[in-house]
């Protein structure tokens, strides 16, 4: 199961619930939405029964040190069993290249680059017909912010999951595939 705290909160602003009110301007800035908020998120999908089964890939969770902490008392009471950390590194240029050229579907939400696939933004989605916007954050101002928090924030948890040997380092500079290709072989070295 595939669990991304950034598509949990989009689709929380695009609904207008208290969570998406209370998560939006932070988003929109580039910076971290509070803890406890994600925390509670996190808490409450890794509580289901059926995450048990077939276990579960966190994306873009935990960004920052408590959240990391917390993780660990959450499966702990969840009763899940062995954590994996796989760091995607890419230099900072290339970032900023992929995500200010990175468009999505409104409709099938699949990520589509300007430059590679033609489309921007108004355009009909090449897999489904929906209309292809552009993530508010990913606008030059909350890319440098994002980025600025990465550092700050999420970056020292390189170093956290390094000490415990729960860390995987994956180039994240090739194509998705290759990427791909990269994570799967050192998982199955697991
Ligand atoms: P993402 O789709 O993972 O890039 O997340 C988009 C935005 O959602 C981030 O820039 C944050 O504002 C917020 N967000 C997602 N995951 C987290 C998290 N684990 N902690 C705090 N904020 C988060």
């Amino acid at each position: 199961m595939h669990l991304s705290t950034g598509d949990i909160l989009r689709d929380a602003v695009a609904r207008g619930t208290e969570l998406g009110r209370q998560a939006k301007s932070y988003m929109d800035a580039g910076e971290l939405v509070p803890d406890e908020l994600v925390i509670g998120i996190i808490r409450e999908r890794l509580g289901l029964d059926d995450i048990k089964q077939s276990g579960v890939l966190l994306d873009g969770f935990p960004r920052t040190i408590a959240q990391a902490d917390a993780l660990a008392g959450i499966m702990d009471d969840a009763g899940l069993g062995a954590l994996v950390v796989i760091n995607i590194a890419v230099d900072d240029e290339p970032l900023i290249r992929r995500l200010s050229g990175r468009r999505m579907c409104r409709g099938c939400e699949v990520i589509l680059r300007a430059d590679r696939d033609g489309v921007d933004t108004g355009d009909a989605c090449p897999k489904c017909g929906g209309e292809v916007y552009q993530r508010s954050d990913d606008q030059e101002e909350a890319i440098a912010e994002r980025l600025r928090t990465y550092h700050a924030k999420t970056a020292p948890l390189i170093e956290y999951y390094a000490q415990k040997g729960l860390l995987i380092e994956i180039d994240g500079s090739g194509t998705p595939a290759e990427v791909h290709a990269l994570v799967t072989a050192r998982l199955g070295e697991q």
